[in-house]
């Protein structure tokens, strides 16, 4: 072990890394009080109609459910509304490996038994949870260019919050797939954020642990990663306990939540608080990343917790209150109408706008029934597991380690050089992008040139971002996401 040769974070008023260069500082970008926030929604046009299989649980359909209950209730009128361009290629190498890359893009159907040894390379396939289907490259890039599109907005401050309900696919590796996840659009959306802000915060609570992002960041003090989950031997990934914490540079920059099947919504809530307030607090984060996977709701066909729709959303605004620049992502979620309902009503709380109980007429409006609202009762079918005695251990836990972030990291502020911001010649770059880089940014999302700066802050000796494998248990039980 290396321990003693790294500072930890409460020994150095800088936080030490390998970087050469230096960013402006914009710690200072709080959303104005009295202000509403501006929300930014992005929905890739066509999302809601890739097909995973027959039989398997992840459908993007849910995508189109949400969107469908988000415009029927009017909320297009609260925010500006953005239909973003995929990723190019070179976004995606942003963080994942070229040759992982090149395989999603040419394997289909039809050719997938010819590219089996391949697949198995990459865990994908007909054994494995991701599958091989129709455009599923297409999809990728969709979903991953929108939480980019997210990002770069909120980075230009052009918005305060910035939401993607097609992202926030937590599991996926730098060279594997895992858990239904191909791309890893909130790795990809932080190392945006990164390029412009010294810290991010991320806080997952889907029901599975997120393994993908933790793994990702788990040497670096920029990004504190904080995921409430089911933790058990059995249950998909198998990580996420107590004690991973982080490594070197990133010890104590990774929190877990680990619980048992049936929370229900007074102790989740009560412990989501004590654990965010404190976090935010030490962190003192430029911008906060919210990963709200609906498979933590009750009645949820893989997940086993009891939340309410209602006590979701909370967490949602609790984390809104606070003011910083926010992206926030979907996720798993495996019964459609719950995760439509309770999207839309975060998209309702992210918009200051409180929705009706009754749906609003809409496309899909038979998915809804019988009772056709948006708060139906999805509690108290699972028995709650987590003693009193258990979620305070956590707590207390959780509390020590974050004394271990006492005052924020800090990184030494410049200004960047123009040649940096010049990366790309101005002539390559549309009009949007230009001013989303300036600042004055209205959007990004339809440049269609297959550019992409530098990403400047990623270590080029891979200091942010962990090449190995991963965390913890090496060995995963294969479930679900
Ligand atoms: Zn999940």
């Amino acid at each position: 072990m290396r321990l003693n040769d790294f500072p930890t974070f409460s020994d150095s008023p800088f936080f030490y890394d390998r970087r050469t260069i230096s960013i402006p500082q914009q710690e200072q970008h709080i959303v104005q009080p009295h202000s509403a926030p501006k929300v930014a929604y992005y929905h890739p046009q066509g999302v809601g109609n890739y097909h995973y299989g027959e039989r398997h649980p992840m459908r993007p359909q849910r995508l189109e459910l949400t969107n469908q209950l988000v415009l029927g209730y009017g909320l297009q009128d609260k925010m500006t509304m953005h239909a973003p361009r995929k990723a190019t290629d070179e976004e995606l190498l942003g963080f994942h490996d070229s040759d992982y890359i090149d395989f999603l893009r040419r394997v289909t159907p039809k050719n997938a038994g010819s590219l089996a040894n391949d697949g198995a390379k990459y865990s994908i396939g007909e054994n494995y949870d991701c599958p091989v289907f129709y455009d599923m490259f297409a999809f990728c890039q969709q979903y991953a260019g929108a939480s980019l599109a997210a990002a770069r907005k909120l980075a230009s401050g052009a918005t305060d919050i910035a939401v993607n309900w097609s992202g926030g696919l937590h599991h996926a590796k730098k060279g594997e797939a895992s858990g239904f996840c191909y791309v890893n659009d909130i790795v990809l959306g932080i190392l945006e954020l990164l390029r412009h802000q010294p810290r991010v915060l991320y806080i997952d609570i889907d029901i599975h642990h997120g393994d993908g992002v933790q793994e990702a960041f788990y040497l670096s003090n920029r990004v504190l990663t904080v995921s409430f989950h089911k933790y058990s031997a059995d249950f998909f990934p198998g990580t996420g306990n107590l004690s991973e914490i982080g490594s070197d540079l990133g010890k104590y920059f990774s929190l877990n939540v680990p619980l048992q099947d049936g929370i229900d919504d007074e102790s989740y809530i009560s412990l989501f608080k004590a654990v965010m307030e404190p976090t935010i607090t030490n962190f003192r984060p430029s911008s906060i990343v919210l990963q709200c996977g609906a498979d933590s709701l009750g009645c949820d066909r893989l997940g086993t917790f009891n939340l309410s729709i209602a006590a979701h959303g909370e967490c949602v605004r609790y984390i809104k209150e606070f003011g910083l620049p926010l992206l926030v992502l979907g996720g798993g979620g495996y019964r459609q109408s719950s995760v439509a309902r309770c999207w839309a009503y975060e998209t309702g709380v992210l918009a200051g706008v409180q929705l009706p109980d009754d749906l609003p007429p809409n496309n899909y409006y038979e998915f809804f029934g019988p009772d056709y609202k948006l708060h139906p009762p999805l509690t108290g079918h699972i028995q709650n597991l987590n003693t009193k005695q258990s979620l305070e251990r956590i707590r207390m836990t959780i509390r020590e380690k974050l004394r271990y972030l006492n005052g924020a990291p800090s990184v030494q502020m410049q200004e960047i050089p123009p040649d940096l911001m010049g990366f790309l010649a101005d002539e390559e770059r549309n009009k949007e992008e230009r001013e989303e880089e300036e600042g004055n940014a209205d959007a990004g999302e339809h440049r269609d040139d297959g550019k992409q700066k530098h990403n400047e802050w990623m270590d080029r000796e891979g200091g942010d971002v962990a090449n190995g494998r991963p965390i913890g248990s090496t060995k995963r039980p294969r479930i679900k996401v």
